[in-house]
């Protein structure tokens, strides 16, 4: 490792500002750099960027566990807003450094062909552009973050909606449904005003950067090396073709069941049976003992991994005053841990997002054997193979006495998670869909076009549900879509990933042992080989057609059929 003086934990840039981290990056710059030099000087590199990349880390985590701290308040600001920027800038000028002495070798390629797509789109101008979305993005978390509603006399926010929309009483489901939608069509103008001026801005990057559109730019730039837009438009035909129909089945048996005339937007939360919420744990610490008993039957080596970030006081999981809202898993990239953040409550859905996040931290875990950091990390749609993949992998595990239900609730939780994993797939499609013709069809900056052709896309995919009358508040959906906003293009990742952990589900069922150890293989890979390399490892491909998207389906739909059997019927 080339010497530059690096401190030997992330603890002494706890309270470093640009100042502190800038030398580092200049001595670095400034070192001879021949081939032969390459690998001391990325060690270097990869060191200092974990070390201030954990610091800003921990400021985030105490800051998101207790928001009242003006201190980690502080800390977290100084490292996403003036240190985190301009270590891009820095960034950009080591990888120009290191391409040029064209060194490579087989576990790097993949990394060097990630920097070399960043120097090619890095434009001088494109820099006040993307602060000002980032300004932009704020305007969005100030806008939607702020809605309120009255519900019965008390202030509600948009979330707080959320138990009465699974209300056994239909009016009171359809009042929440109504109110909360209402709270964004107030904010419709300057909603739109805001989205005119990210497309507008988004349309420049991409011009700036030479590139006929926004879409085309965000392929690029999200190293989205291994599929076309072709062939995301195939996914959404496939989705149509495959998907659509079998949500169709599994809503009209929801509506059977409720014994409706047809299925209205507020029909789809309430459980059908009429049964209680399912309860999986009432304490933090049954929660935790029960997650610590499943990942040790998934696999031993993950259950350790488990293990010890529970006994490190990696896990924040109990919603308490003060605490950030919603959930996150982290990487602590100096020490090779992960972090998980968020609000149980006890309800299945922080089990789904306990196991999920799990995933993630098995990715964490096993990535970090390789030497460099950006060989670690991955596109979102390995990350999110790993995460769904575990969903699937866990579930046979979350029955008692090791997991958190009994045998008839744990057939609940199944049929709950195999159901919204297809009526996830067309949410997916429409929002992807809508941002592609938003940006390549000439009408984007349109506000009224733009709600028109959400309209269209949306019946394309949900044409199940009876909407009649309700155009505008279908409509409202999209502007609570953060994603659309704040994310663009960031979707379709979730799509292909949930194909690829019904593959491993599939495996799975054949040979547990075996697709585990294939799951922790392509994990251990991180970003160091190409996509489609990384899902063969797991043994899943990258699917878009609907050929393959229907055999998945149908596994499904027949699983779920199994699991509505009543036992020893
Ligand atoms: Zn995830």
């Amino acid at each position: 490792m080339l010497d530059i003086g690096l401190p030997a934990s992330p603890e002494q840039f706890a309270a470093a500002t640009w100042d502190d981290i800038a030398p580092y990056y200049d001595r670095l710059a400034a070192a001879p750099l021949e081939r032969e030099d390459v690998e001391g000087w990325m060690a270097s590199w990869s060191r200092l960027e974990e070390l201030v990349g954990e610091a800003g880390t921990l400021a985030m985590t105490a800051y998101t566990g207790n928001t009242a701290d003006v201190v980690s308040e502080a800390a977290y600001l100084r490292f996403s807003t003036e240190i985190f920027p301009l270590m891009e800038e820095r960034q950009a000028g080591l990888a120009r450094r290191l391409l040029e002495t064209g060194w490579s070798r087989p576990d790097v390629e993949v990394m060097l062909q990630q920097f070399r797509v960043n120097v090619e789109l890095f434009r001088e101008e494109n820099v006040p552009l993307f602060s000002e979305l980032e300004g932009l993005d704020a305007g969005y978390q100030k806008l939607t973050g702020g809605l309120w509603v009255e519900w019965e006399g008390e202030r509600k926010t948009i979330p707080q909606l959320q138990p009465f929309l699974k209300s056994p009483d239909r009016a009171v489901r359809e009042r929440a449904f109504r109110l909360g939608m209402e709270a964004y069509l107030a904010e419709r103008a300057p909603l739109a005003d805001l989205f005119d001026r990210m497309y507008g801005l988004r349309q420049r990057i991409a011009a700036n950067a030479g590139f006929p559109n926004y879409e085309q730019y965000t392929f690029a730039a999200k190293h989205r090396f291994d599929y076309t837009p072709a062939d995301v438009a195939g996914f959404h035909d496939a989705v149509e073709q495959a998907v659509v129909p079998a949500v169709g089945r599994i809503l009209e048996h929801r509506r059977a069941q409720l014994g409706l005339d047809t299925l209205r937007p507020w029909d789809l939360g309430v459980d059908p049976a009429g049964a209680a919420a399912l309860q999986p744990f009432t304490t933090v610490d049954e929660f935790v003992g029960g997650a610590r008993r499943i990942f040790a039957s998934v696999d031993r080596e993950l259950g350790d991994q488990f293990r010890t970030m529970a006994d490190e006081g990696l896990l924040d999981l109990e919603s308490r005053g003060g605490k950030a809202p919603g959930g996150y898993c982290t990487t602590l990239p100096f020490r090779g841990r992960p972090f998980v953040f968020m609000n149980a409550v006890g309800v299945p859905d922080d089990v789904n997002t306990l196991v999920h996040e799990a995933g993630h931290c098995f990715h964490a875990f096993l990535a970090h054997r390789q030497p460099y950091l950006w060989q670690r990390g991955t596109g979102s749609e390995a990350a999110e193979l790993a995460s769904m993949s575990m969903e699937m992998l866990a579930m046979p595990h979350l029955q008692a006495p090791a997991g958190y239900y009994a045998d008839e609730d744990v057939r609940r939780a199944w049929i709950e998670h195999l159901e919204d994993v297809l009526m996830a797939l067309p949410h997916i499609a429409s929002v992807d869909a809508f941002q592609s013709w938003i940006y390549t069809s000439g009408e984007g900056h349109d506000r009224d076009a733009r709600d028109r052709a959400w309209l269209a896309i949306r019946q394309r995919f949900e044409p199940h549900v009876d909407w009649s009358d309700l155009d505008q508040e279908r409509v409202a959906r999209w502007y609570r879509q953060l994603h659309i906003f704040q994310y663009p293009f960031y979707y379709i990742e979730y799509g292909i990933a949930q194909l690829g952990a019904l593959q491993v589900w599939r495996n799975s069922m054949a040979d547990y042992t075996s697709t585990i150890n294939s799951y922790k293989t392509a994990l251990a890979l991180g970003g160091t080989r190409p996509l489609p390399e990384i899902y063969r490892a797991a043994g899943a491909t990258l699917v878009f057609d609907a050929a393959t998207m229907a055999e998945l389906v149908d596994l499904v739909e027949r699983r779920i059929e199994q699991l509505r059997e009543p036992v020893g019927g």
